[in-house]
């Protein structure tokens, strides 16, 4: 009996033993296949994109209306700022046309140097308001150069093609008539009553620029503009700041003739401040003197 029970006991030890044995080779195998067995491979996110130069914003481009014998008035407008700088060229056509290619020298520049333009800060560029006067002249629309100029100065190309000064239809003591130097020219039938001049107007009132300049020539100076009241005197402190920065004499009013519907008045009237730029001579960019001019209005906004 005793050896019976003996053998029964190894033989239970015995099958244990196996069973033990059998569930550990079991673990150890299924634990090597597991670890053996491939998983599968996620899916590569797609590569990101490599960016070597930051994204470079172009110019924004606009028609703002058109002339009486329908060419473009147009706008460029750089960086996206919410304080506008705005630059017009050629108000007073071919007979000053330098101001043109100067309006476009800018243009160019700030496409080769995005980063003039500071991020809280936008440049409006409107190169020709008035492009029949210019055509007049060069016998060219939009981008002309030197070359395309007749040698001397052409009075009449200051004129648009309803023979109206443009600078003397703005609403700021508009009269029919207005002076330069010591001729009357007409001043159209009524305040914005020319294309180019409305088209303007609808650029201020819709853009609401912080400051805008007009260039002309040829008188080398920068002037405050006012309706009627003394220059404020934040366009008193950018007139200087232009000035000085150019080299270009300060003056607060010009007082050689009497100038009503001055675009740059009209401007005060209604609380935007704004200079006149006489340029030199009728035939210069005096493109560093600008510059500096165009940097110290810059300076100016950035930090106000
Ligand atoms: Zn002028």
């Amino acid at each position: 009996m005793e050896s019976i029970s003996n053998k029964k006991l190894v033989i239970v030890v015995f099958v244990i033993a196996v069973l033990v044995t059998a569930m550990f080779v079991f673990l150890v195998v299924t634990n090597v296949k597991k670890v053996k067995t491939p998983q599968p491979v996620p899916a590569a996110p797609a590569p990101a994109p490599v960016v070597t130069t930051p994204k470079i914003q172009g110019p924004v481009h606009r028609v703002l209306g058109l002339s009486v014998q329908g060419r473009q008035i147009e706008s460029y407008t750089f960086g996206t700022g919410k304080t506008q700088l705005a630059f017009v060229g050629g108000i007073h056509g071919g007979y000053e046309w330098n101001t043109v290619i100067l309006a476009y020298d800018f243009i160019d520049y700030l496409n080769q140097h995005p980063e003039f333009v500071p991020k809280d800060l936008s440049i409006v560029v409107i190169p020709d308001a008035n492009p029949d006067g210019v055509f007049k002249i060069v016998g060219k629309e939009g981008r002309f150069s030197v070359a395309d100029v007749p040698a001397g100065s052409n009075t009449t190309g200051r004129l648009n093609a309803d023979k109206v000064d443009l600078n003397r239809n703005y609403d700021c003591d508009w009269k029919p008539t207005g002076t330069w130097q010591n001729e009357t020219v007409s001043a159209g039938t009524a305040p914005f009553s020319e294309p180019e001049s409305a088209s303007i107007k609808k650029f201020v009132l819709e853009s609401k620029p912080a400051v805008v300049v007009f260039w002309h020539s040829q008188a080398g100076a920068v002037y405050s503009s006012n309706c009627d009241a003394a220059a404020t005197a934040e366009t008193l402190d950018i007139t200087k700041a232009y000035a000085n920065a150019a080299g270009y004499q300060a003056l607060t009013t010009f007082d050689q003739y009497e100038v009503s519907g001055d675009a740059t008045d009209w401007l005060a009237s209604i609380g935007i401040p704004a200079l006149t730029v006489e340029l030199k001579t009728h035939n210069t960019i005096e493109w560093d003197q600008n510059l500096a001019g165009i940097k110290a209005l810059i300076r100016y906004y950035e930090n106000n």
